[in-house]
């Protein structure tokens, strides 16, 4: 695998950073959703991050990552195997699975493995992409030209965090739970409603248009490219930081409160914005806590509230007819109505 540019080293993409680390904090947040220029550097983001989280421990052996320490969520495999003794266990790293657009269904949820049944005669599971991205992210580049069935496809399996396969006489099922990180244009298609609606925090991603930092973008590629170890370590003690910052970040989300004051104005805004159902109070308030974990905060304040809230709506709120303003100027106006 080629080594990934160091997380740490990315200049800019501050809001694509933001999400990203919060999705690393806590998955439950939903997935992220990029929209930018074509090679705005979108997925060494996703890759950077991914290369940068701690290695998770699975089940040796395991073709769907199951977690040793979560046997409830175990697979059939090793429900199986772990009635037999005891389970090794091994460290991998976190993966991040592309998805392609032209991928099947088969591809995709997993399928009958032709060569064994024809081989053999046995019946056996070829587990597919969703099963690689266990525990990891999904990344699918161009989101908006999926086809509309691997959609519906990919909404079932994140609501549920489970992919059920049941043909060819094969029934099975085994844990999917994945970061979905889609990337998109919007002037090349739209996104169907419902799948904007599931991802948590949607981000834009910009070439920057500033001279110091394309100097710095430009400088550091090519220092990465032309000697990728020395890069790297220069990098890192940054990165070893950043690491130790997510990791106290997960064990310290359980204990951050969110008051009732902060849940309020999560749900003042969404009223304000008029976004659908309640998705978008749940994100804030979510998105909020992650952030605070990973500031080091006891509580929710509104500081992490108005860091989060443009990127949890941005993407739920419908197009008003008598306001033409940008969708980011009427979130930033909402935020300044109700935090003064
Ligand atoms: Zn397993």
């Amino acid at each position: 695998m080629a080594t990934a540019f160091p997380f740490s080293a990315i200049v800019g993409q501050d809001e694509m950073k933001l999400a990203l680390l919060i999705a690393a904090v806590d998955q439950k947040v939903g997935g992220v959703l990029a929209f930018g220029d074509r090679g705005s550097g979108k997925s060494t983001a996703v890759r950077a991050l991914a290369a940068l989280l701690p290695k998770m421990k699975v089940v040796a052996g395991c073709r769907y990552n199951c977690d040793p320490d979560r046997p409830a969520e175990f697979c059939d495999d090793c429900l199986a195997r772990a009635g037999k003794g005891a389970l090794k266990s091994a460290a991998v790293a976190v993966p991040v699975v592309d998805l392609p657009l032209g991928a099947t269904e088969d591809r995709v949820l997993g399928a009958l493995d032709l060569e064994r049944a024809l081989a053999r005669g046995e019946k056996a599971f070829e587990p597919g992409l969703l099963a690689r991205a266990h525990r990891g992210f999904l990344y699918i580049d161009e989101v908006n030209l999926l086809e509309d069935h691997l959609v519906d496809l990919l909404l079932d399996v994140a609501a549920s965090g489970e992919n059920v396969v049941e043909r060819e006489g094969l029934s099975i099922r085994h844990p999917a739970r994945f970061v979905l990180v889609g990337t998109g244009n919007p002037e090349e298609g739209e996104l169907r409603p419902q799948l904007l609606d599931r991802f948590g925090l949607s981000v834009d991603v910009k070439t920057p248009n500033d001279l110091p930092s394309r100097i710095e973008i430009v400088r550091r590629r090519d220092e990465f490219e032309s000697d990728t170890a020395a890069f790297v370590a220069k990098w890192t003690r940054e990165e070893a930081k950043l690491r130790k910052k997510i990791t106290s970040a997960r064990e310290r989300l359980p204990v951050v409160t969110v008051p009732n004051a902060a849940v309020e104005r999560a749900a003042t805004l969404c009223m304000k914005l008029g976004t659908d159902g309640l998705r978008g109070e749940l994100t804030i308030m979510r998105a909020a806590r992650a952030l605070a974990a990973l500031e080091g905060a006891k509580a929710v304040t509104d500081a992490q509230l108005r860091a989060v809230a443009p990127l949890a709506l941005r993407h739920r709120l419908r197009r008003n007819p008598l306001d033409d303003a940008g969708s980011g100027v009427r979130v930033e106006r909402a935020l300044s109505e109700v935090f003064g």
